[in-house]
């Protein structure tokens, strides 16, 4: 029996990659702003539709850059219903996370419940473009503006995705991309920050970079998160075959919704409209009493015969044990909902057809 995982690296051929790195046993040049990720800076700008981007070695310490050159405060409305790192970013940072409930139909931001969670505290929202699904864009803009708040988006599910004409990145004050072995597009680990304002430039390098500015002069306290050009070298094979993979996912996507989109109890990923997708995840709700079996039925019966779907997101993070008694938790009933219901299949460029059909089967017996 072969083992199915939720997902499964992109990798190019190994002789791509190594005629990609061959040049670095010449130059001698492994990090630090190198050749190869100055390259994969300048083709990410021009991929994902962005005015700047600036690398780093993973996407959690570009978050709490971004963070960190934004001069946040105080609070910040964010979501639980998200990986681990949003949340801990927030909280790294010094800052106290408010947690706004997600709506129920693409699980970001519920956006006509930020608004009653504003205080004189608050410095900023960092909403989560949820397994590719993206937020209210233009509504947070015109919340942000009215409050005079920052927005950083969590963007590690939503490479190359697109509003309308605009890249995904282009919203907000920042972005943060993840490029994570198990995402879309990786650089083994890696991650970047995107934003409009060139100045940021100079301070996420200073970030990124030991908090100096050059080498006489310390501005910040800061710690170290750069690509390296291994990393960077990875980024610019994917980088030529990511079309390709996309397609190949949103054929695995679009069978699933074939396959279990018309079943009671199952609510299926469904694409929103004006979007370009990624198809990053494919995530499905288990109702107990209209589907006869819970979520956790769901992943043993797959589990027994080898197939692994992740129970993500759940716990959602305001109820991590790490935060009990630090800040005060508002509760999301939407979002503990989900959590109890979702589980997230295999979905991977390569995954056979075939394979989709032993799922489905197995989850609809
Ligand atoms: C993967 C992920 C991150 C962290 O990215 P890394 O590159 O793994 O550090 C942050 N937020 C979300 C929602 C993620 O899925």
């Amino acid at each position: 029996m072969t083992k199915i995982n939720v997902t499964r690296s992109s990798m190019p051929e190994l002789e791509e990659y190594i005629e990609e790195i061959k040049n670095l046993w010449e130059t001698r040049w492994l990090t630090n702003m190198g050749e190869k990720h100055n390259s994969l800076q300048d083709k990410l700008c021009d991929y994902l539709s962005v005015r700047n981007v600036s690398l780093f070695t993973n996407g959690h310490l570009a978050l709490e850059a971004a963070i960190a050159v934004m001069g946040l405060t105080g609070e910040v409305i964010t979501t639980p219903f998200t990986f681990a790192s949003t949340t801990q970013a927030i909280v790294r940072c010094g800052l106290t996370p408010v947690f706004c409930d997600i709506n129920p139909d693409d699980y970001t931001i519920d956006v006509s419940k930020i608004e009653e969670l504003i205080t004189d505290k608050t410095s900023a929202i960092i909403p989560v473009h949820v397994y590719g699904n993206v937020c209210d864009v233009y509504k947070i803009e015109e919340i942000a503006k009215r409050h005079n708040l920052k927005v950083i988006y969590d963007a590690a599910h939503t490479f190359g995705v697109r509003v309308g004409d605009r890249g995904i990145g282009s919203f907000g004050d920042a972005s943060m991309f993840s490029f994570h072995a198990t995402k879309v597009f990786n650089t083994i680990e890696g991650g970047c920050v995107t934003y409009n304002d060139d100045s940021l430039t100079k301070e996420l390098r200073i970030q990124k970079n030991f908090g100096m500015e050059d080498q006489d002069n310390y501005p910040k306290v800061a710690g170290n998160a750069k690509m390296n050009e291994f990393q960077a070298a990875m980024g610019l094979c994917n980088l030529r075959h990511i079309n390709g993979e996309i397609e190949k996912r949103k054929a695995v996507a679009e069978y699933y919704i074939k396959r279990l989109g018309k079943t009671d109890g199952i609510t299926v990923w469904r694409p929103q409209k004006s979007v370009t997708h990624n198809y990053a995840y494919f995530p499905v709700l288990f109702d107990k009493e209209k589907f006869g079996k819970s979520r956790d039925g769901v992943a043993e019966s797959l589990g027994k015969e080898g197939i692994f779907a992740r129970k993500y997101f759940y716990p959602i993070t305001n109820e991590f044990e790490c935060y009990k008694g630090k800040f005060e938790i508002q509760p999301t009933p939407i979002a503990k909902k989900v959590s109890m219901e979702v589980l997230t299949l295999p979905l991977y460029a390569d995954l056979a057809i075939s394979d989709v059909d032993r799922i489905c089967d197995i989850i609809l017996k």
